[in-house]
């Protein structure tokens, strides 16, 4: 099998990260596609508190019900602490050690791979997919890989940044993201203090 794993803080899920995640895995031919929700992401820690994993992970799993050979992977939560994508992708190699995994990141990602932790390691662990995303022009290099490949996707201008601040000065957030995660967070009051 052919296993995409799409990392991300997911705080919240919106459509650009449902669209992308569709066409890599038809661009990739993947089997599956695991959406790996970021228990701690340390590149975002302190810049802004982040909702819960547990809220972030539901509404992951909420957004995909029913969407066939794609699942939610709570991997990052039980290992707990900080995200790393090098023991993420170990630990699904175990899990899945017949099988190759396909990382999957958008344009704005791939160009700070090079920054994550133990990088150098990644390229033994999986494979590289590159999704293009708004703003971000996919990167000539991909350090540590030497070849990667690149799917252009339809561009949706999408941030779960934009709507965070959307949310919270009360302006549209419908088809930006699935209309149950737009309930909860009106009925939550989630994103209201910052
Ligand atoms: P934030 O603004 O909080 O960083 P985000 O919208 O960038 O949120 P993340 O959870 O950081 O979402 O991203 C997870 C993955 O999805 C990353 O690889 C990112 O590049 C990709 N991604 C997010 N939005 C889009 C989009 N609109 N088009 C293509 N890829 C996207
Ligand atoms: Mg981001």
């Amino acid at each position: 099998m052919r296993i995409g794993v799409f990392g991300g803080t997911f705080d919240p899920i919106h459509t650009g990260h449902l669209v992308a995640a569709v066409n890599a895995k038809y661009a990739a031919d993947l089997d599956l596609c695991y959406f790996v929700v970021a228990n701690v992401p340390w590149q975002k820690e302190g810049m802004r508190e982040l909702t819960p994993a547990r809220i972030r992970y539901s509404l992951v799993e909420r957004a995909i019900e029913g969407l066939e050979g794609f699942e939610v992977s709570d991997i990052e939560l039980r290992h707990g602490g900080h995200s790393y994508t090098v023991e993420t992708l170990r630990g699904l190699r175990e899990m899945h050690p017949e099988d190759d995994l396909v990382l999957v990141v958008g344009a704005d990602a791939a160009a700070n791979l090079p920054t994550w932790e133990r990088s150098e390691d990644l390229p033994s662990l999986a494979e590289l997919l590159v999704v293009s995303r708004p703003g971000f022009s996919p990167p000539e290099r991909v350090d540590p890989w030497s070849c990667w490949s690149v799917v252009e996707i339809p561009s949706l201008d999408i941030s779960s940044t934009d709507l965070r601040s959307r949310a919270r000065d009360g302006r549209p957030l419908d088809f930006l993201l699935p209309r149950f995660a737009i309930e909860f967070i009106a009925e939550t009051g989630l994103y209201q203090n910052g």
